[in-house]
């Protein structure tokens, strides 16, 4: 049974030089052949190239059909896919496919902070480590996961910490859901995965527009007002529980009533809350004023989410719905 490993560029594929910055030009064929132990697998890799970019350059689209393809992977007798990737964008990419991916089979995620010039290049090992957990029947049924750093995190808890670390990804509500240790995968927690979205029409995703707004010190309306007309969903980013300045709270409700709007928190770990705090631009008032509670996501999770059930058509029920499941 073969592991599909599809390429779509970022660091780990950047070697060579254009204006004396490195640029993605690696072929799968070259990752694999810089991986000492990826021959004794027990499973040949099946290389699937895609022209490969910076990872701030991919699109919904692109992961949908590289969703499709990994499926159409899966169905045709591959025990699990590796997908690699730029980093920057890898947390937002990877949470997207983990919403649609409806197998049990590995769908991991990797890439590497250090490029393939630099003294401990980290790309062949976490290419590795993804190899290892695309072919574990230990973490079949947990859907999209990252592989970084011999640690295994949820797509959906996962997130990038650091700019230049290689220990960037973290999963700061949950943890990693296990370890690769002495090539061996251990899984340790296994989160319960609600169904996949459904009914993702690509155009009608395409055109879905949310905007994300980070809610910062005595700021006033006239930013947050400006992000609209012209937006079909908006995410904020609140202090600590959700919270705003009171003057944003107005506005934030008239948009509510026209668009949803999803409460998230700009503190990087931790829930929103939902009725603790009763100031005006508190979460409690907030919500009285239709706002959506984002839960535990963060705000690009959470952006992600609300983009791809605008692309399924969902309606406003059925959003405030989908955030209590996911978030
Ligand atoms: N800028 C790069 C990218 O996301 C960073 C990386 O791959 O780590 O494509």
């Amino acid at each position: 049974m073969t592991v599909v490993l599809f390429t779509l560029g970022g660091t780990i594929a950047m070697a060579g030089s254009v204006g004396g910055g490195v640029v993605a030009r690696l072929a799968g064929a070259d990752l694999i052949a810089a991986v000492p132990g990826l021959a004794d697998l027990g499973h040949p890799l099946d290389v699937r190239d895609a022209p490969p970019v910076p990872s701030a350059n991919l699109t919904y689209r692109q992961i949908l059909g590289l969703v499709d393809a990994a499926s159409a992977a899966v169905n045709g007798g591959a025990v699990g896919v590796v997908a690699t990737q730029g980093t920057d964008t890898l947390e937002e990419t990877a949470y997207l496919a983990d919403l649609v991916w409806p197998h049990p089979e590995p769908l991991v995620f990797t890439g590497a902070m250090r490029n393939p010039t630099l003294a401990g290049a980290d790309g062949p090992a976490n290419l590795l480590a993804a190899a290892r957990v695309a072919t574990a029947p230990a973490a079949r049924g947990l859907g999209a996961l990252v592989a970084f750093h011999d640690e295994v995190h949820a797509a959906r808890w996962v997130r990038k910490t650091h700019s230049t670390s290689t220990a960037a990804f973290v999963s700061p509500n949950a943890g990693p859901l296990g370890h690769v240790v002495e090539g061996e995968v251990r899984v340790l927690t296994r989160p319960q995965r609600p169904p996949p979205v459904t009914g993702v029409d690509p155009d009608r995703l395409d055109a879905a527009r949310v905007a994300l707004h980070t809610v910062t010190l005595d700021e006033d309306a006239d930013q947050l007002a400006g992000l609209f007309p012209g937006r079909d969903g908006l995410v904020v980013a609140g202090f600590g529980v959700g919270h705003v300045p009171s003057a944003l709270a107005p506005v934030l409700g008239e948009l509510a009533e026209r668009v949803p709007v999803v409460l998230t928190s700009r503190t990087g770990a931790g829930s929103v809350l939902r009725r603790t705090y009763g100031a005006v631009g508190s979460e409690a008032d907030l919500r009285r004023r239709g706002l959506v509670n984002g839960g535990l996501l963060d705000p690009y999770k959470a952006k992600v989410l609300l983009r791809l059930l605008l692309g399924a058509g969902a309606d406003r029920a059925e959003i405030a719905a989908a955030f209590a499941r996911h978030g």
